[in-house]
């Protein structure tokens, strides 16, 4: 199977660009951190903290997660329940980064995108996909911009959602706090791959964007 990984941090638009180009080429469009927010918002319903790795550890092994692909779309379940709807809050982002510190977390979603790469020609976006998950992806990308740049957007994604109470400097606030975690955990931190091509779209339109991976996606395929 082809693939194609892109890491970055938290709203560099990374999902929006492998979305769009997964169905311009064809592909399966892989959302990784979707399955470390379904994570933590199933611990967070249960009352365990996601920071707490020693109450995590004895339910992760039997926590059921799943994904499924349904016309394109990624649906992921915990015990059989479609959490997609109740994933994309600030609280369950946090949350994930929070779960996604412990190894039993990594571990086990480990297999699962392995096991997707295996089944399917993915677009996977996440942190640790072209240094860990996949590191012989056919092609491997680093998408990032600044962090100023990267509140604007998802302020205007939920003003635009409707979001009456969205606070640019609350939003920066929590972008570089995850940024942090993200790449100074002690296992498989947000890092740019050796070879993953950089990516700043600071300056760059989404449209722009989105050319420019399909075209490296098409020239990777031709190689
Ligand atoms: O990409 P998204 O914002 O949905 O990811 C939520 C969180 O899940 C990230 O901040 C990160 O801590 C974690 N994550 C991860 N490894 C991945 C994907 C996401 O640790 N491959």
């Amino acid at each position: 199977m082809f693939c194609v990984a892109i890491d970055g941090p938290g709203g560099a638009g990374k999902s929006t660009v492998a979305k769009a180009a997964a169905s311009r080429m064809d592909m399966q469009y892989v959302d990784t951190g979707a399955m470390f927010r379904a994570v933590a918002y199933a611990l967070i319903r249960r009352g365990i903290d996601p920071e707490d790795e020693a109450a995590i550890k004895p339910v992760i092994g039997d926590l059921n997660v799943r994904v499924d692909y349904i016309d394109h779309k990624q649906i992921v379940s915990v015990e059989d329940v479609d959490v997609t709807p109740y994933i994309r809050t600030p609280e369950v982002g946090q949350g994930a980064s929070k779960v996604g510190v412990h190894g039993c977390v990594r571990e086990k979603l480990l297999a699962i995108q392995r096991q997707v790469a295996e089944d399917y020609s993915v677009i996977m976006d996440g942190r640790d996909i072209g240094t860990v998950v996949l590191p012989m992806a056919d092609l491997k990308l680093f998408i990032t911009a600044s962090a100023e740049e990267r509140a604007k957007r998802r302020y205007k994604e939920l003003v635009a959602a409707g979001n009456t109470e969205a606070d640019l400097a609350t939003i920066e606030a929590e972008i570089r706090e995850r940024d942090y975690r993200d790449s100074h955990r002690a296992i498989a931190p947000l890092k740019q791959a050796d070879d993953a091509y950089l990516l700043d779209t600071t300056e760059m339109t989404l449209d722009e964007v989105i050319d420019k991976v399909c075209a490296m996606i098409e020239e990777a395929r031709n190689r």
